[in-house]
């Protein structure tokens, strides 16, 4: 099932229709591999008219295509169907501070390719040049050919303004009002669609992984800062300007710490990978006999929240004190959340996410703190995609956006403001 991060059509036209239509059959088509109409009309619920006007489309713009036959019925054995592994690539890239990830994919989302490169610099035309150069070494070695890539999608660390496709503000990136989107598209002469990573988190999350069954998803992106994409039903929830989702910047404590939005006490400020590292730099004072301690103070290593969730596996004290703290922390946020939007299943990504004592944390302060409905309903569980999420919801994205679209390549002149 698709989200729609873009659509100007309203609820109940036929755009609106045919689009929840296009991506209803491309979706089971990929999750199930080969599939016939009838297959796909008893699975999607849609009249067989309906399926074979879709799957029509879907042929002509060569997204599937045909394939053997089921030799197993009598009489005209039907024709299945897939999703064209070969015809089309996508791009994926990922921006970070101080990496990016380059990715190229199928149709399928099946990652042919990634590649990682790291900086020392929060220069903008630095990270652009490092990103179109990576790009263009990546599909040089695949010996795939620009016009096959129907678009890249970038998940930016930060606001990004859809309408004008400006990355209005990255604090951790120290960016702000950067044409990103329009410069990419300048320098490497294909479609560009930028958005902000937690929000591709909740589209990943929906298209290919846990919360495809979830009809309110809150995907919740613990990294260098702390975001939150919101699905509703098929759609992402943008707000007016397409910020919605930054409850890092919800105050937990009005006359808490300063945060870098200006404001005191926010969320992120006891949550994201800064605060978890912090609380273990502090740890490390009284507790010379942490594994934590040797890693970091004794062989001079730099200490990543990796290796905090690691030690805090294996049995060490002060790891796993930090871990359920910093669970502690998440579980206050989430219960607000909770309480706030009555989602079916919150998602946690970032490396925090691999602990499970996070997770009873979580759990025990959402229980505990959160309205018993709604506390009940939802289901809280680490993301199932790694550190591939990002990547998937660009993936996510410019799928959802070409199928939006009635014809031909990603037009990235329909999700500009008019
Ligand atoms: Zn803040």
């Amino acid at each position: 099932m698709g989200v729609c991060l873009v659509t100007k059509t309203s609820k109940f036209d036929s755009a609106y229709l045919r689009r929840v239509n296009c991506v209803k059959t491309f979706c089971t088509i990929r999750e199930h591999g080969w599939i016939s109409r009838s297959e796909l009309a008893d699975i999607t619920g849609l009249s067989r008219a309906t399926v074979s006007e879709t799957v029509r489309e879907l042929l002509e713009r060569e997204f599937v295509r045909e394939v053997g036959s089921d030799n197993t019925q009598r009489g005209r054995p039907p024709v299945k169907l897939e999703v064209n592994p070969t015809r089309f690539y996508l791009i994926a890239v990922e921006i970070d501070v101080g990496w990016i990830v380059v990715a190229i994919t199928t149709l399928v989302g099946e990652i042919l390719v990634q590649r990682r490169e790291e900086f020392r610099t929060h220069d903008y035309d630095f990270v652009l040049n490092l990103c179109v150069s990576t790009v263009d070494r990546l599909l040089r070695q695949q010996s795939i050919h620009r016009d096959d890539v129907l678009g890249i999608g970038v998940a930016v660390p930060g606001q990004v303004d859809l309408n004008r496709r400006v990355v209005t503000f990255a604090p951790n990136l120290r960016w702000r009002d950067v044409s990103l989107a329009d410069d990419l598209e300048r320098d490497l002469n294909l479609p560009v669609l930028v958005s902000n990573e937690a929000m591709l988190g909740a589209m990943a999350e929906k298209w290919f992984g846990r919360g495809r069954d979830a009809g309110v998803l809150v995907y919740v992106s613990v990294k260098g800062g702390l975001g939150c994409g919101i699905v509703n039903d098929r759609s992402l929830f943008l707000g007016v300007s397409g910020s919605a989702g930054e409850l890092g910047h919800m105050s937990i404590d009005p006359k808490g710490p300063e945060c870098s939005c200006g404001s005191r006490g926010c969320w992120e400020v006891y949550s994201d990978e800064q605060a978890i590292l912090d609380r273990a730099f502090r740890a490390l004072r009284t507790s010379k006999d942490s594994l934590l301690f040797q890693w970091c103070i004794v062989e001079n290593r730099r200490l990543t929240v990796d290796d905090i969730v690691h030690a805090a596996n294996v049995g060490d004290q002060t790891a796993m004190e930090i871990v359920r703290e910093s669970g502690w922390y998440l579980g206050i946020g989430i219960a607000n959340i909770v309480n706030g939007l009555n989602p079916d299943m919150v998602i946690v990504g970032g490396c925090i996410a691999a602990s499970e004592i996070v997770f009873d944390e979580i759990n025990r302060v959402v229980q505990e703190r959160g309205l018993q409905i709604p506390a009940e309903k939802v289901s809280l569980v680490p993301t199932g995609l790694g550190d591939k999420v990002a990547l998937m919801g660009c993936i996510a994205l410019l799928l959802d956006t070409l199928l939006e679209q009635p014809e031909g390549r990603l037009n990235t002149d329909s999700v500009r403001e008019n």
